[in-house]
């Protein structure tokens, strides 16, 4: 049945067991399947007959959650992927390879633009960034007659930029090319991509999704809105027979709603292997069935903090697109009308010496490598995850030495609030 409300398919999308079936989502921790005849086994190669017969391809439980997310987001096919760095690069090397030209914006997660320009740089295709605040003449003029792609983040880690949907995929369409967003940030528990002209959109599924700290794992979603087949020149992966999966044509065999994700399947994860186990596909599904619950929690928790260190006159500046008076507020009103992260950066006016100072007495925030935890966490970019650069580099980064980001997990505001007062009251001591 079709659930009139989201919150429901964080409980039960993707899984309708039935009489006398497991409740909770089984874990099948097989790598292989069992079948009477070779021919039954020929007619799954050749896509012929749908079945698992290999968990590096497909898997009932990798399955079941992707399913799962696919309904949360609105999509028409979903993938599970071993981590959400695997779910960028397949999301783009699907449609673009040596040679092609992708525009993205330039406040992405570090992973990512590492990924872009250097490693996928390698491989001969190239990206141009353009500011989130860009003009529509800026973006415009950033499109080659090679470009196959354009890519954003709906709320950036560690920027928390505001992704302007209406104007990146009014581009990429008039470009001809699909809009790829990485909703890690808001969840489609609060902002839904496909609904704003995104058609592909990825996941870091190890975040709010797990929630935990538990699983690394990625997603891949589809809308099945971009039509390929008119641009059977730029996409002939899609749209010209597959030599090497017996010369099928995605786009004929599967359908738009289809051919972009088997594409991905059968080719990509068939050769590159990042699949996601079961077990850590099962911990995930755990996570998503109090999504709903704990995505409120978190953005109210960040709320909390951020007018708190708003009012607190050691602190220079603070970065939350739910915070009235942020830069982002109005389209963060806009495309999330509910909420939005759990994410607040914010600098303190003593600089760099008095960051270290503050992290290093908070009680309760523990200093880690992670966002959207349970329990909430900080980092300190200039002395970890960009401690390489130069004062000059992290400013243009959106880093500047002096910041800190707050992951705001689901403990009580009040303590997150004072254990932060307690450890600025060390400052200077
Ligand atoms: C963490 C993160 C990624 C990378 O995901 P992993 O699961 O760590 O590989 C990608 N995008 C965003 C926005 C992230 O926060």
């Amino acid at each position: 049945m079709k659930y009139l409300n989201r919150d429901t398919v964080c409980v039960q999308g993707g899984y309708t067991p039935a009489n006398g079936e497991p409740r909770q989502v089984p874990i099948i921790q097989s790598t292989t399947f069992k079948y009477a005849t070779s021919e039954d086994m020929g007619k799954l190669f050749d896509l012929e007959a749908s079945g698992y017969f290999y968990s590096r391809l497909q898997n009932p439980t990798c399955d079941t959650v992707a399913a799962k997310i696919c309904e949360l987001e609105g999509g028409t096919a979903a993938m599970l992927t071993s981590s959400g760095q695997a779910a960028s690069f397949y999301a783009i090397f699907n449609i673009a390879s040596c040679g092609d030209h992708i525009v993205s914006s330039s406040t992405i997660y570090g992973g990512t633009f590492n990924l872009f320009a250097v490693t996928m740089k390698r491989m001969g295709i190239d990206f141009t960034f353009v500011s989130p605040d860009c003009t529509k003449e800026e973006l415009d003029a950033a499109f080659r007659p090679n470009t196959k792609a354009v890519f954003g983040e709906t709320i950036a880690n560690p920027a928390l930029t505001v992704f302007d949907f209406e104007k990146f995929s009014a581009a990429a369409h008039t470009h001809g090319v699909p809009l790829i967003v990485d909703n890690t940030f808001a969840t489609p528990v609060n902002c839904r991509p496909f609904e704003w002209g995104a058609d592909i959109v990825t996941h870091s599924t190890t975040k709010y999704m797990d929630g935990h700290g538990a699983a690394v794992g990625g997603c891949i979603v589809d809308s099945g809105r971009f039509d390929w087949t008119k641009y059977p020149d730029k996409y002939p992966g899609l749209c010209t027979p597959d030599e090497s999966y017996h010369g099928v044509t995605y786009t004929e065999r599967f359908g738009l709603g289809g051919a972009y994700i088997t594409k991905a399947t059968v080719q990509l994860m068939r050769d590159f292997g990042s699949v996601q186990s079961p077990q850590s596909a099962f911990i995930l599904n755990l996570g998503l069935e109090s999504l709903h619950v704990r995505m409120a929690r978190h953005c109210e928790n960040a709320l909390a903090v951020a007018k708190a260190l708003n009012s607190d006159d050691r602190i220079s500046y603070v970065v939350y697109p739910g915070l009235e008076g942020d830069k982002y507020h109005d389209l963060a009103m806009k495309y999330m009308p509910n909420g939005t992260t759990g994410v607040v950066s914010f600098a303190l006016k003593g600089g760099r010496a008095a960051a270290e100072t503050f992290m290093k007495n908070l009680k309760i925030a523990a200093i880690e490598t992670h966002v959207a935890d349970a329990r909430t966490c900080c980092l300190h970019p200039a002395s970890s995850t960009h401690r390489q650069m130069t004062e000059e580099e992290l400013t243009a980064a959106g880093v500047p030495s002096d910041l800190v980001r707050f992951s705001c997990g689901l403990e009580s505001s009040e303590d997150l609030i004072a254990d932060i007062k307690q450890a600025l009251d060390c400052i200077g001591r």
